[in-house]
Formats: structure tokens, sequence, C-alpha cells
């Protein structure tokens, strides 16, 4: 079992009745639909196309929707055409909905040209290319190219020198996680997050929209985020080391650092974290990655992330499914490795402290006991993320009867999600449950298990049990 997962981002290059499947059949773990590109009926699409092909593979697949956040981008391109951008000529970027050209492309957000001024810097599309501001009118900004290149459609404006509006929940998003809830999405990511208001105001729209549990992922990639880090990890269920606007937003020398701290950060606070952007980008067009992209993608597995994530490489490259596979490849051979020891876990943020402790035992009985998995009985995901959290060298199998508690559970390093029928699940004993994962699969006859679950009540009688037994 591989325990890094793997998310993809679905686009062009992949959203199609054929790829979707493929991508599965690859080892994609969770879903990305990203909304800063692609229509509503293009997004619905994409959700019926993954429900379908993880019910034909009977595995279980989550779709995690992007929020675009206050993401600053260029507009549309005469014929879609991408603009040569020569180093030394002149951009004017203005505000508006409009076609753009040579020498001269839109952007929606209003608020930028009001905030530059003359001698800050704009780096468009990841960084890839950097102006120079020259003047402002408060509607089209003049700017000369310092590092020139190809500009397409649509594509990211960093400003690290502005500060952003407060909320980092646009009107957009608003609309679009509304439709995200009503298809049924099972995680939320928020872009360009700042503050614990902004994921106290999306969890409060989740709720309005009756999606309050959708697993919400808070995307760091400003540096605002760096510093709030600590009250943001209890705020979230996850967070995503966003390297393609990190690296714009703070010195890019500094990123790798960055990802260490808040990789750290996040295990210490039992919070799932995901490393993103750029993994395989050369893989976009060559089918063979660079010698430093497996590395970093190893590297990532090796310091326990619960998550590595593609981007263009599966929506917009040449390659997505070879993608996928090279990745499944590298995280596999990187998690042969000796068992490293267990993540840093810090008391108290994972409910009480009962959950914790009991936990605990399950890890170390099942080490004591040469167990070949814990099973976790969960009701709503609490025992399994628990368990992922310490980081066992076993398989956590995460029994439970509600299928998007099973799918929200992919994000979590480590745990195999099972979902069986609540008859199975509330049989007395459990003796149902482990005759089911043997028909399944899942567990041999003769192997050592441990079984565990843990509640925040300790009255109930189908709860907080712990116990070691040979199947049968
Ligand atoms: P994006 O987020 O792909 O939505 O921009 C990830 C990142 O910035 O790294
Ligand atoms: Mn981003």
């Amino acid at each position: 079992m591989r325990k890094t997962r793997i998310i993809a981002t679905l686009g062009p290059s992949s959203a199609t009745p054929d790829g979707v499947p493929a991508l599965i059949a690859a080892g994609v773990d969770i879903f990305r639909l990203n909304f800063s590109h692609g229509s509503h009926e293009q997004h619905a699409a994409s959700v019926a196309l993954v429900r379908e092909a993880a019910a034909a593979a009977a595995r279980q697949v989550a779709i995690l929707q992007d929020l675009s956040g206050p993401k600053i981008r260029t507009g549309r391109l005469a014929s879609g055409q991408p603009i040569p951008l020569p180093a030394g000529s002149r951009l004017r970027i203005t505000t508006g909905d409009e076609e753009g050209c040579e020498g001269h492309v839109y952007t929606t957000f209003a608020g930028l040209a009001h905030s530059v001024s003359p001698g800050m810097r704009l780096l468009l599309d990841d960084g890839a290319l950097e102006l120079r501001v020259e003047a402002t009118d408060g509607t089209s900004i003049d700017t000369t190219v310092v590092v020139g290149g190809t500009l397409a459609q649509h594509k990211g404006i960093n400003a690290p020198d502005v500060a952003l509006p407060a909320s980092a929940l646009t009107d957009k998003d608003i609309a679009d996680l509304r439709f995200g809830a009503s298809l049924g999405v099972d995680m939320v990511a928020l872009s360009f997050v700042q503050t614990v208001e902004d994921l106290l105001s999306t969890r409060a729209e989740l709720r309005a929209a009756g999606a309050e549990a959708t697993t919400l992922i808070a995307k760091i990639e400003r540096p605002q985020a760096v510093a709030n880090l600590g009250e943001l990890l209890g705020a979230c269920d996850g967070v995503m080391v966003a390297r393609g606007d990190l690296g714009n937003e703070v010195p890019l020398h500094s990123v790798p650092r960055a990802q260490k701290v808040i990789t750290q950060l996040a295990q210490r606070a039992g919070v799932p974290v995901i490393v993103a952007t750029q993994v395989l980008e050369s893989m976009r067009t060559n089918p063979r990655p660079t010698r430093a992209e497996v590395s970093d993608a190893a590297n990532a597995a090796d310091d326990s992330v619960d998550a590595i994530m593609l981007s263009g490489e599966t929506a917009s490259g040449l390659y997505p499914v070879a993608a996928v596979k090279l990745l499944d490849a590298v995280i596999r051979d990187a998690e042969s490795l000796n068992p490293k020891p267990r993540a840093a876990f810090n008391a108290g943020v994972l409910g009480v402290p009962h959950n914790r402790a009991l936990c605990e035992a399950a890890v170390t009985l099942a080490h004591a006991g040469k167990a070949e998995a814990i099973v976790a009985v969960t009701r709503e995901g609490k025992t399994a993320r628990v368990l992922a959290a310490l980081r066992p060298e076993i398989p956590i199998h995460a029994v439970t009867s509600d299928p998007r508690v099973a799918r929200r559970l992919m994000l979590h390093r480590g745990i195999e999600p099972i979902a069986i029928e609540k008859s199975v699940l509330d049989s007395a004993g459990g003796i149902e449950v482990e005759r089911h994962l043997v028909e399944l699969g899942v567990l041999r006859a003769g192997e050592p298990i441990v079984f565990v679950s843990v509640n925040a009540d300790l009255t109930r009688p189908d709860a907080n049990f712990l116990r070691i037994r040979r199947v049968g």
C-alpha cells in the first residue's frame, strides 16, 4: 500500500471519459477541480466522470474543489493565442474583461491599477515573466518587461508588494462554493488565505450550503499565511504548501525552508499537509521528468507529507497518465526505506486526551504484537485521523458506514478507507466487520490485527475499545 496520497488536477488533458479511469488506475486518490479555470458545466461533468469511474474501479476517490480566491489574472487573448513579450518591450494592463493582444492585456481585478505605483514588480505566469510598473492612471498600468518570454491567456499576476483586500473569499468563490456543495465535493481549498477569519467565513458559507463537514484546506501562498500558520492550523482540516504562488510572494530561495516549516508545524498539530506545484513540471512536455523533480517528490514523501499534488502535469500536459504512474513509483520507492520515527504530535489538538491516548496505545500495541494493520472503526473519521497523525508504520484500514467520511479520509497519509453497511459496522464485537474485511481481501486469516475505536463520549457502549486478535 502506498501511504502518501496523489492528487491530480483535472483539465483538458484528462477530464475525459477515458482519461479519468486511466488516472485512477495509475494511482490518483483525489482529483482537484481548479475553479480558476473551466465553467460550472465542465466541473459538473468532471464530478460525474470521477464518481462513475471510482464506482467502476471500486475505489475511494475524493474530489477537491479549489477556489480561486483573490487571484489576479490576465484576461483572454485574441483567438486564445499566446503573445510574445520580449524583454525591454512595453506591456499595458487595463482593468476590464476584454480580449488582449500583443502589447496590451486586461485583468478583471480592478484593485490592481489602484494599488500599484511606479517601480513595483509584477510577476506573470508563476513568476516566469517580470514587469516593472512605470505608471498607472487608476485604470491602466504601463509596464516595461524585465524578464521576457511568451504570455498565454488567463495567467496569474502576483504583486508581492501590494496588500490584498481583507477577505480571501470573493463573491465568485462564494458562488463557486455553493455550486460545489450542490455537486457534493468532498474537500474545498481556499487560495490566498491570510487570516483565521478567511477560514471561518468559508466554514460559515459551507454550513449555510449544508456542507459543513466538507474538508477545508488552507492554501499557504501568502507571507501573511506563513506568519499566521499556528492559528490557521487550528481552523482548517488541511494545509497546502502552494509553492507556485508562494514562490512569487516570498523570495524563491526560501520556499524549500517554508515547505519544511509548514510541514513540521502541520504534523505537530495533526493537520494533513499537501505539497503542490511544479512537482513533475517538465512532464508537461516531456515523457521523463528531471532528476531534481523526482528527488523533490521523494523528499516530500520522506518528510511524511500526506499528499503530493500534480497541477499542469495532469490538467494540460502531454503525459498525464505517465506523470501519475511515475509519481506513484517514486513515492513507493521512497516509502520502502526503513520506517521513520513517529512525527511529533501535539497534545490536545485532535479532541479529548483519551482519544489520543487510546490511539497511541493502538500504535504501541500493534508494534508490540507485530500486527499487520490497524482497523479503525470510525463513524465520523476521528479515530482514523488521530491514528494517521501518529504515523504508524503499518496501514490503517478505516471502516465507516458513511461514504463521504471514507472519501474525506483519502487526504490522510496511510489510511485505506473502507465504506461498509451500517448494520455490519454496528455489529456486536466487530466480528462482522472482521469477516467482511476478510471477504474483501483486506485482512487475511491468521494475521494479528489491532482494532480500535475512539469517541469523546465515554458512555457509548460501542466505542473506546482497543483489542488485538488473530483474524479468525
Ligand atoms: P494554484 O495553487 O495552482 O491554484 O495557483 C497552487 C500554487 O499556487 O502553488
Ligand atoms: Mn496558487
